[in-house]
């Protein structure tokens, strides 16, 4: 089952609009059963328990997490000890290509490579890329990209177009059996008589249609005879059933476009229902994982696959997989959406699918994140059964942990403030030891110039010192890191009154940090010297969404309205040490007493760029925020 795309060249792809007849509702690879079933009645799974957060975020989830072993993993166990699937373990991994992965993937991938990997199994990526419409070539390569990097290791890479020719069979197979039909009516038509939760629903008027009718439509159908909109092909279940997704569901819609994959070869697409449950067939599934939304389909998913085998000598029927559903990840001020994420890149409300700010894994990459710092969130989340939203603190938390055990320290300034030391030779350059990581002896040390003019960070002086502020101000000393003790004595300003500069003095005994005569200080403070600085650009980043949830908006008032304004702040002219004028993307670093930044792609050689990846806790800040509050 190795299908590698090298040997199966796709055209590129253009995204056409839709052909639709007018009020016709664009058919989106979701049965229209379920929009409705979700619409009447948001699944809990859309709803967030922030109480439930709570006890996700602490990696204890649920009950039945038992032992370290989440339920998955525990129904795993169960089928290899009782040789259900002859001790065989096949997941997979199977985004649409209709946008990049996000973190809420990254807990799928999490699950599915990993339970692959403990259990001696295989997990395949697989693109489920039944709609021709919105799936892009950028997709495809971003995801598997994204995959590998988290550090994934496909077994197969596969799509699900290239199973359309047997589920074509499928359906003509469940034509013959009286169990599907085409049915002339209008999308819209369909929905009408679909019931409510409630009510049962109308039976089409096309219903009744012979298996040799059908059979000719479908064919017709395939054969280009009819416009988009005109015909659908359905399942023959049961208007009437509880479930709105077995009120026979549409299984195949005509859409005149072509296909990354295959071509123009199709006119007639599988709806993602009909098309997901064979799939796992087809690659011989043992735990098809996925999401709590889908639990109302397993039924469907089921009757497809039974109405396929219906009839079948046991030796002909089809792999019947195991469906498991879990909760998908939500995380405070973060948007899991796909069709969201690609309004926001669309309306250029950010600068790109991996515009730091987004939480795709890209999103995350460019922003500084490890691989290693997502892995052990999901490890730490696990997976349960209900749906809670995780603090997005607790995924930031582990990237400092992983950072902090490896980054480079480095001083930077971000918002410079000159400062002269008065008593220092003009024209004299010291270097200075500087340790790179106190978590890492082996890490050594670097040569650090200091000189008669430093940058200070304009925070770390206040003409008119707070209560408890203990850095530099007029008579205070305070330590420069890895340097002197300075004393501030004056302070400069311009016409208006704003200060320009401060001067200090220095005490040349104190060099490497410490006085011989034991006098102390109370606060050590970081600084760049002038001369050798390097310029670089800073972007700081807060939450995309000012609100813990961002789909919770009053009335009348979408999700957009609850974007941060302030979620990026971008510093031209900060100032590093020189250390830091060329770097590679990706590269990390922590500047001292700021937080971990990572180099921006866009960096260019003697001016980098920089984002803050994740900011270090700042006691200051929640010290000044108490005394607001007083
Ligand atoms: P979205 O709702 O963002 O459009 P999706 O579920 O449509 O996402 P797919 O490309 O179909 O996206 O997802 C691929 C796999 O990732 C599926 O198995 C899906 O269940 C899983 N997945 C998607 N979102 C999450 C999430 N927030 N948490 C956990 N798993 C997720
Ligand atoms: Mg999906």
């Amino acid at each position: 089952m190795k299908t590698e795309r090298a040997e199966n060249p796709r055209r590129p792809i253009r995204i056409p609009p839709p052909k639709m007849a007018d009020g016709v509702a664009s058919p989106d690879g979701t049965a229209e059963a379920t929009k409705q079933n979700l619409e009447a009645q948001p699944h809990p799974s859309k709803k967030i328990d922030m109480n439930a957060a709570k006890q996700a975020g602490n990696g204890q989830g649920a009950e039945d997490q038992r032992e370290g072993l989440d339920f998955v993993r525990r129904i795993v166990e169960e089928d290899n000890r009782t040789g259900k699937w002859g001790g065989r373990v096949a997941t997979r991994f199977p985004p649409e290509p209709n946008g990049y992965l996000h973190i809420g993937h990254a807990k799928s991938i999490a699950l599915n490579f990993g339970i692959a990997e403990e259990y001696g199994g295989e997990c395949n990526l697989r693109y489920d890329d039944t709609n021709p419409a919105k799936e892009e070539e950028e997709y495809v390569k971003s995801i598997e990209e994204d995959v590998r990097w988290l550090g994934a290791r496909p077994a197969n890479i596969l799509w699900a177009s290239d199973y359309f020719d047997t589920m074509y069979e499928y359906a003509q197979d469940l034509i013959r059996k009286g169990l599907a039909y085409v049915d002339d009516q209008t999308a819209e038509q369909i929905r009408q008589s679909r019931g409510t939760l409630t009510a049962p629903g109308r039976e089409s008027p096309f219903r009744n249609r012979t298996p040799a009718e059908n059979l000719d439509l479908f064919d017709r159908m395939r054969k280009g005879e009819f416009p988009d909109g005109s015909k659908v092909l359905r399942a023959k279940i049961d208007m009437a059933s509880p479930n709105l997704n077995l009120r026979d569901p549409v299984m195949y819609r005509i859409l005149h476009e072509s296909h990354h994959n295959t071509g123009d070869k199709w006119c007639v697409y599988p709806m993602y229902d009909w098309a997901h449950g064979f799939e796992d067939s087809l690659e011989k599934i043992t735990h098809s994982i996925c999401t709590l939304e889908f639990e109302n389909h397993r039924p469907l998913y089921d009757w497809f696959i039974d109405a396929v085998n219906l009839n079948r000598a046991e030796r002909d029927r089809i792999w019947h997989p195991q469906q498991i559903e879990f909760a998908r990840l939500n995380l405070t001020y973060t948007m899991l959406s796909k069709r969201k994420l690609l309004q926001l890149v669309n309306e250029k409300t950010v600068s790109g699918w991996d515009d730091p700010r987004m939480p795709t894994i890209s999103g995350f990459r460019r922003k500084g994140y490890t691989p290693e710092s997502i892995r052990a969130f999901a490890k730490h989340i696990g997976v349960n059964k209900f749906n809670s939203t995780v603090d997005v603190g607790v995924l930031e938390n582990f990237l400092r942990e992983d950072l902090n055990k490896r980054a480079p320290r480095r001083m930077a300034v971000l918002r410079p403030l000159k400062v002269v030391i008065t008593n220092y030779p003009e024209g004299q350059v010291d270097q200075l030891d500087a340790i790179n990581n106190p978590e890492d002896p082996a890490a050594g040390t670097r040569k650090v110039p200091f000189g008669r003019v430093l940058y200070i960070e304009q925070d770390d002086f206040r003409e008119t010192p707070p209560p408890k502020y203990f850095r530099l101000f007029p008579g205070n000393e305070v330590r420069l890191r890895y340097a002197y003790y300075v004393k501030c004595t004056a302070v400069v300003k311009d016409a208006s009154g704003a200060i320009t500069e401060i001067h200090c003095t220095y005490d040349p005994a104190t060099r490497g940090g410490d006085s011989p005569d034991g006098r102390k200080v109370k606060s050590t403070i970081h600084w760049v010297a002038a001369d050798s600085a390097a310029d670089a650009e800073v972007r700081l980043y807060e939450h995309l969404f000012a609100k813990a949830d961002p789909d919770d908006v009053p009335e009348g008032q979408d999700w957009r309205a609850n974007l941060n304004p302030k979620s990026l702040e971008v510093i031209s002219h900060a100032k590093l040490e020189p250390g830091l004028r060329e770097v590679m993307a990706g590269e990390k670093f922590q500047f001292e007493r700021l937080g971990y930044f990572a180099a921006d792609p866009d960096s260019k050689p003697g001016r980098p760029v920089f984002n803050r990846a994740v900011s270090l806790k700042d006691t200051w800040a929640k010290e000044a925020q108490k005394g607001q509050q007083k």
